[in-house]
């Protein structure tokens, strides 16, 4: 349906092109013409000039009549001439125009095409990780409602669970307001001092770090501690938090996660350093898509998440005109570094 669609765009858009070039083409044909046949005609009317001075001529009458012909014959066939080269031409265009604007339109609607399925996919995934806590939580009310003896131990552990599930789904809505918001809004732009970015999400996220024992340390160089940069505050702590959050998510209990910030030619770098899980080489050009969560039993048994975090903190950076990159070892843990250019 939607292909079907695509296809008669480009169909239509192609029509579009072509007759645009045609017009065109027939204007420039148009105009070729006339200053050709007025080119043709001038010459004619000096041969015109020049039979009725030319005092051969005047001796000769036949002579003059047969010259005459000669040029008004050699004028109407310089006309046909023209005309016929003029149609190859324009069927030269059409034909060529043809292809051309169809690889055109293909060209125009191939960015709308890819970002069209993309959100497609989008919608599919967003819509699947709605519905796993939605099930989840309506399987277990539909049996503790069944239960005629339910107690209140049993109904709080119930609620418990409930309101874990409802906190994933409200982080989940969040991150994808926030992915939405990010694709229509522009940031603002303001100076924002990196040792305060870092403190800030260092803070907060100190609580799920304690809840798992994990130490956050923070190392700034000298030159880092004073640095700014240019960019939304909110959304830089975000992605920061995002980073922080995983390092503590993927890390032993006890284990300590350091945010490390040092400057390098024009721009700062801050590193996310932990001593975690790691990730497999072959996940980590994926783990910054949407939705991707690496498939390692541990990751899921253990972590609960989307797969959208890195996916937003990824977008965050790349619209501070910044990069984000990672490197790790299974088994010895991670480093994510994000460059910013200085303001
Ligand atoms: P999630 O909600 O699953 O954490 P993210 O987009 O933040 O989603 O991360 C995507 C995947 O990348 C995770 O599922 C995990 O497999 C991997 N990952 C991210 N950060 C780390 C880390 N610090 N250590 C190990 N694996 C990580």
């Amino acid at each position: 349906m939607k292909q079907q669609l695509f296809q008669k765009t480009t169909v239509r858009l192609t029509a579009v092109y072509l007759a645009v070039l045609m017009l065109l083409a027939v204007v420039f044909s148009i105009a070729l013409f006339r200053v050709s046949v007025s080119e043709l005609d001038r010459n004619y009317v000096h041969a015109v000039d020049f039979a009725n001075n030319f005092v051969g001529f005047r001796l000769d009458p036949q002579l003059a009549d047969n010259y005459l012909s000669d040029r008004t014959l050699e004028r109407d066939e310089g006309h046909q001439h023209l005309i016929k080269q003029l149609v190859v031409l324009g069927a030269v265009i059409l034909v060529s125009g043809g292809f051309f604007s169809y690889a055109l339109a293909r060209r125009t609607l191939e960015p709308i095409e890819e970002a069209h399925m993309s959100l497609e996919r989008f919608t599919a995934d967003a819509s699947h990780e709605l519905r796993t806590p939605l099930t989840t939580m309506r399987t277990e009310i539909e049996v503790a409602l069944l239960n005629p003896e339910l107690n209140v131990k049993e109904s709080r552990k119930l609620l418990e669970s409930n309101l874990e599930e409802v906190d994933r789904l409200s982080i989940l809505s969040e991150r994808l307001l926030t992915l939405a918001r990010l694709d229509e809004y522009e940031l603002p732009h303001e100076n924002v001092a990196v040792s305060e970015l870092v403190s800030k999400s260092i803070e907060a996220t100190h609580a799920r770090a304690a809840a798992k024992d994990v130490t956050l340390k923070k190392k700034l160089s000298g030159a880092a501690s004073l640095a700014t940069v240019q960019g939304d505050e909110a959304s830089l702590s975000e992605a920061l938090i995002i980073l922080l959050d995983n390092a503590v998510k993927y890390s032993e209990k006890g284990a300590t996660v350091i945010v490390e910030a040092s400057t390098r030619y024009k721009s700062v770098l801050i590193a996310v350093k932990d001593k975690g899980i790691g990730i497999e080489t072959a996940d980590i050009p994926k783990i910054f898509e949407r939705f991707y969560r690496a498939d390692q039993s541990r990751t899921r048994a253990n972590e609960h998440g989307y797969g959208l975090g890195l996916a937003l903190a990824h977008k965050i950076i790349d619209l501070h005109t910044g990069k984000i990159e990672v490197t790790s070892t299974p088994g010895k843990g991670s480093t994510f570094t994000v460059l910013l250019p200085l303001a």
